[in-house]
């Protein structure tokens, strides 16, 4: 029987045999990712006596065509009320009213947590000496920070009316043709991120915890996220996690929680990426550090991601990369972003034998070396196939 998701009293996801699940196809080489990931999902669902029943739902440039609307009301509320669903890349609509249809998306949800994962598949060209070195979890601030997108344009009435206002007030002065944001970064915001970040630690059994901040130069937004972090372990998880000054490094069986400065902290994911497991942090830190990151292990075409609210059980999984206009409607583009969001979504749900699958198929066909153009260019030897072959090759090692 199909249903919809809901939330449990115990705050667990209550998952149906055939649960609803909204999808956005998303514009440009949406129409190409999109239907090739449904194919694994679905074949590996069916494997281990799942389905999903799929919901259609419209957004970006299919929406606006359609209905004259970039996020129709219709779209939002379905999201709203089945708790999770999975889109391709949008196009940012120019003078649509939206900053970004993604952005509107976390924002009308409050997915508070950007969770990127980023490890590595075997086989997969990479830049780096050891990529397989890199296993971790990134839980990027997906409300706060530059993304709350309290600016105002240089020369216009609106910065001078702040720029006087914070001359007056606290005796900034301000460069008259500047642009200025605002950077709210609020304890409520913080916490419920990094407490997510310690539940997932202690649900992995991950036993590093790092709070990345530039503390030491902006203390009351990220020095403060920093603090905030370290009272919540004392607070809420001193039986699971300790400090790094509470215990000098020395955590036992516990998970050791420490913070690296943003700078250093993007060196040594490089020179050092096994000392991290899960990474919280800001929205802007965060963006640098998971494209960094993702790069290492293969780029964005194959990095999944999912914005997540753990409170009220609302989570969107989406392709990290764009729209790709270009190769829009060729058949050509790697699905696996979009369908390692999949993954991340069945393993939201608990599906965990299907994601399972998913991951040693994809393996299996790029060891074979049964990969599409972005990785063919970059492998000796590979057999260069279609974006939908690609998944057919995939279902067949499932
Ligand atoms: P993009 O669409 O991510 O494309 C940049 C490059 O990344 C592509 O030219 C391609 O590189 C590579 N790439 C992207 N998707 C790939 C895939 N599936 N497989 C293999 N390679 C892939 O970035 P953009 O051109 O800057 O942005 C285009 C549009 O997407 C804009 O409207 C932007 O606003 C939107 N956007 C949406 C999202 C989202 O919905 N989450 C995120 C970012 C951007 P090569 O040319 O080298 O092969």
């Amino acid at each position: 029987m199909s249903g919809k998701i809901t939330m449990g009293a115990d705050g667990k996801l209550v998952v149906p045999d055939k649960p609803l699940i909204p999808f956005i196809e998303g514009d440009g080489t949406g129409v190409d990712i999109w239907p090739a990931a449904r194919l694994v999902l679905d074949a590996a669902a069916a494997k281990h006596g799942h389905e999903v029943e799929w919901v259609e739902v419209l957004a970006g440039e299919k929406a606006y065509n359609e209905t004259g609307d970039w996020l129709p009301t219709e779209t939002i509320d379905s999201l709203k009320e089945n708790l999770i669903g999975i889109k391709g890349p949008l196009t940012t609509p120019i003078g649509g009213g939206f900053r970004s249809l993604n952005v509107a998306i976390r924002q009308i949800l409050d997915l508070y947590v950007c969770l990127r994962p980023i490890r590595y598949f075997q086989g997969v060209p990479s830049p780096v000496k050891q990529p397989e070195l890199v296993n971790m979890v990134i839980f990027r601030e997906n409300t706060e920070d530059i993304y709350a997108g309290l600016e105002v344009e240089a020369m216009t009435s609106d910065a001078k009316k702040l720029r006087e206002l914070l001359e007056e007030t606290f005796g900034w002065v301000i460069r008259e043709d500047s642009g200025i944001g605002i950077k709210p970064i609020s304890k409520t915001g913080s916490q419920r991120l990094q407490r997510a970040a310690l539940q997932y630690a202690v649900a992995h059994d991950l036993k590093k915890v790092h709070w990345v901040h530039k503390g030491n130069i902006m203390k009351f937004t990220e020095g403060a996220f920093q603090r905030w972090g370290y009272e919540l372990v004392k607070e809420e998880f001193s039986d699971v996690a300790v400090s790094w000054a509470d215990c000098d490094g020395d955590a036992g069986d516990k998970i050791l929680v420490q913070d690296v400065i943003a700078d250093i902290a993007l060196q040594q994911v490089l020179t050092r990426p096994a000392e991290f497991n899960v990474v919280a942090t800001m929205n802007l830190n965060g963006d640098y550090l998971s494209d960094a990151l993702a790069a290492q292990v293969g780029g964005i075409g194959i990095a999944p991601g999912g914005n997540i609210n753990y409170m009220t059980g609302h989570g969107i999984f989406e392709a990290t990369h764009g729209t790709a206009p270009k190769y829009a409607g060729q058949d050509k583009v790697n699905p696996s972003s979009v369908l390692l969001s999949g993954v991340l979504m069945f393993e939201h749900i608990g599906w965990n034998d299907a994601a399972n699958d998913i991951v040693s198929a994809m393996e299996s066909a790029i060891s074979d070396k049964v990969v599409t153009y972005d990785f063919a260019r970059l492998m000796d030897g590979a057999t260069e196939v279609k974006c939908s072959e690609f998944a057919s090759a995939i279902v067949d090692r499932l």
